[in-house]
C-alpha cells in the first residue's frame, strides 16, 4: 500500500508550478491580467495559464469589488472546482467593499462566502503587486498552508449560512431553475431536442 503522504512535497512543488486560472474577472482589476499574461510580466513562465473550464482550474482570482449577482456565480464556479482549489483576492474592494464600503451593493467581506488565501492589498494593484501575490500562494502551496478548499468543507455550514442569509434559502435551486429554459432551447439549436 503506498502512502501518498511521502509524496506530498512533490505533488506540491508540482501544484505551486501549475496554477491553472479560472477565466473569470471581476472589477477594475481585470484589466492587470493583460500584462500579467502578455511579454512584459508573462505568468506562463511559472506555469500559469487561464482556463475557461472551471472544472479544470484550481486558482480562482477575485479581481474587484463583488456584488450580490456576482457572488452567486462566484460561489457557484469555486464549487465547480477541483480540489485543491487557491483563491486570490486583488485589491481592499472583496476584502471590506473599497471605495465601495457604503455601497447598498458591494459586498464587503468575501471571507464570508468563500474562504480566501491570499489577499492583496492597493486599489488597484498593480501587476508586480498581482505576482508577488502569486508568488506568495506559491510558497502556501509549496509548504501545505493554502488551505482554504479544506476549510471551505470543514465550515460550510458557516459559508452556506451566511450565503443563505444574503440570497435565500434555496437559491441555489432557484437560480438552477431560471437556466434550465435557456438549457432546453440550445438543446433544440444543437438537434438534441427531440427524444
Ligand atoms: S480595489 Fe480599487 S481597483 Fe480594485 S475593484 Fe475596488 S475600486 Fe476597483
Amino acid at each position: 500500500m503506498v502512502d501518498w503522504r511521502l509524496y506530498e512535497p512533490l505533488i506540491n512543488f508540482a501544484r505551486k508550478r501549475s496554477m491553472w486560472i479560472v477565466s473569470f474577472c471581476t472589477g477594475c482589476g481585470g484589466i492587470e491580467m493583460p500584462p500579467l499574461a502578455t511579454a512584459r510580466y508573462d505568468f506562463e513562465r511559472f506555469g500559469i495559464m487561464p482556463n475557461p473550464a472551471a472544472r479544470m482550474a484550481d486558482l480562482f482570482l477575485i479581481t474587484g469589488y463583488v456584488t450580490p449577482k456576482t457572488l452567486k456565480r462566484i460561489i457557484i464556479t469555486y464549487e465547480m472546482q477541483p480540489d485543491p482549489k487557491y483563491v486570490l483576492a486583488h485589491g481592499s474592494c472583496p476584502l471590506n467593499g473599497g471605495i465601495y464600503w457604503d455601497g447598498y451593493n458591494a459586498i464587503k467581506h468575501l471571507d464570508k462566502y468563500i474562504p480566501v488565501d491570499v489577499a492583496i492589498a492597493g486599489c488597484m494593484p498593480r501587476p508586480e503587486a498581482v505576482m508577488d501575490g502569486i508568488k506568495k500562494m506559491m510558497e502556501l502551496i509549496e509548504t501545505g498552508k493554502a488551505d482554504g478548499w479544506k476549510r471551505y468543507k470543514e465550515n460550510y455550514e458557516y459559508y452556506k449560512k451566511n450565503q443563505d442569509e444574503l440570497f435565500g434559502e434555496g437559491w441555489r435551486e432557484k437560480t438552477a431553475r431560471r437556466w434550465i429554459p435557456w438549457l432546453m432551447d440550445k438543446r433544440k439549436e444543437i438537434g438534441g431536442g427531440e427524444e
